[in-house]
């Protein structure tokens, strides 16, 4: 159906950030179609939302964000709205007293223990022998026991993951501390992925560009409660939290919440504070869980630096769906009934409660969009 009034659109997209503005993107540009899309939020970009603080240093405002990828396709499609600047993350965990590589590599077992493993056998031995083999590996615990064995694990995952999620790692799904790699070599790089750059004007400029099409109008400060009745549409692209857009009627699903704390230090120098972009406090003494320095990722050279510090919180902004058993089956009964929800997508990290990483996201978005104009079920504007 062709739109008549100006509060007519072809598609609705509740949220703009990664999963919500490809999908307008595509739809405007590929199908022609007239989008809106809104956020409840002041800004588009959702959680990767960067911006300039009072002190002129360049922030992201829901944590810092890294974008690191295996997919040609995802760099391919968000290469056409910005340049990138090569930028490899880094991180130190601080346990006994050291600041010592993160994810585990070589360095990190020889420094921890006083060792000289000098190669990957010594290594792969060291951890064999330490190692408690599971015959299924289901929770969190399971993953890291059965590859470092219970010091390494109790030392650098469980008091974190404690925080993070406020519940053991043997109750938390296999994935979440999968994410981190195990390295026999010295590799000390937090990801292993192929691409590794941030964008080079940043991730707000980023979603500029993608939303900036003839048909998208896009209105922030506006929650979906806000339009719906005001504006005429024949498809929604839902990309809020499931159980909010079926009004909990299973019950709500847990997310876990952060509380950032920024604190800008002087660099008159223009030099950094911390000795690694990212330093984790795995210890359950230490209230936050990691420190980051924005200037380390942005490269941005300035006379002050603010570090983001992550206090983990059950209330909040929902930012961590939490995989696990449960959640997965009380998810399951959300999805149902969303792919009976006649001409609504839903998409992203809280609309399909995954855990995804932007780049996923980005993915999951250009697939469904595929999915969509592929069944016919798109109309062309
Ligand atoms: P979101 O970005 O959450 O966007 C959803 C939008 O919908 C929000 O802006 C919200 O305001 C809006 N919305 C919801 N409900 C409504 C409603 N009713 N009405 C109107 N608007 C609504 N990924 C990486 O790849 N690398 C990283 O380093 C990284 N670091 C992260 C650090 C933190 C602390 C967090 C929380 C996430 C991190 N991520 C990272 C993940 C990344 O933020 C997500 O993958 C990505 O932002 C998900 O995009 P999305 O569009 O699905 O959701
Ligand atoms: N983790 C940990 N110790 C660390 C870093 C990560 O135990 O020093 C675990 C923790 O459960 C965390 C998960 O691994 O939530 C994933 O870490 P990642 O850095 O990918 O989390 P994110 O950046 O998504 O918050």
């Amino acid at each position: 159906m062709a739109p008549l009034s100006p509060n007519a659109y072809n598609t609705l997209v509740v949220g703009a950030g990664f999963a919500g503005s490809v999908m307008a993107e595509r739809l405007a540009t590929h199908c022609g179609q007239r989008v809106l899309v809104i956020d409840r939020r002041d800004h588009i970009a959702g959680n990767a939302y960067d911006y300039v603080d009072e002190h002129g240093v360049i922030c992201h405002r829901y944590g810092p964000h890294i974008f690191h990828t295996q997919s040609q396709k995802v760099v391919d499609y968000l290469s056409q709205f910005t340049e990138w600047r090569p930028y490899e993350h880094r991180v130190l965990a601080e346990v006994d007293g050291q600041l010592l590589p993160m994810p585990i590599n070589r360095d990190t077992v020889n420094r921890l223990y006083g060792l000289s493993l000098d190669d990957e056998a010594a290594m792969k031995a060291f951890l064999a022998d330490r190692a408690e083999p599971r015959e299924r590996i289901e929770s969190s615990e399971d993953t890291v026991v059965a590859k470092v064995g219970r010091d390494l694990y109790e030392k650098f995952f469980r008091g974190y993951t404690r925080k993070q999620w406020q519940r053991d790692p043997s109750e938390l799904h296999a994935s979440v501390c999968a994410r981190i790699p195990i390295r026999l070599n010295t590799d000390d790089r937090y990801f292993g992925d192929w691409f590794q750059n941030i964008p080079l004007d940043g991730y707000t400029a980023l979603f500029d560009r993608i939303l900036d099409q003839p048909k998208i109008d896009v209105r922030t400060s506006t929650d979906f409660d806000d339009v719906r009745g005001e504006v005429d549409y024949d498809h929604l692209v839902y990309t809020g939290p499931v159980d909010a857009y079926f009004g909990n009627r299973f019950g709500a699903l847990p997310y876990r919440s952060l509380e950032f704390e920024h604190k800008t230090v002087p660099t008159p120098d223009g030099g950094l504070v911390q000795p690694a972009a990212s330093i984790n406090q795995p210890s359950e003494d230490v209230p936050h869980t990691r420190t980051t320095e924005y200037r380390w990722i942005t490269g941005q050279d300035h006379t002050a630096s603010t570090i983001a510090y992550e206090y983990p919180r059950a209330e909040g902004d929902p930012y961590y769906p939490v995989p696990s058993a449960e959640t997965r089956e009380l998810y399951h009964r959300y999805e149902v009934l969303s792919d009976a929800e006649p001409d609504v997508t839903f998409v992203g990290r809280l609309a399909r409660y995954q855990y995804l990483n932007m780049d996923q996201v980005t993915a999951q978005a250009l697939s469904t969009f595929e999915k969509l104009a592929a069944s016919g079920r798109v109309a062309v504007g």
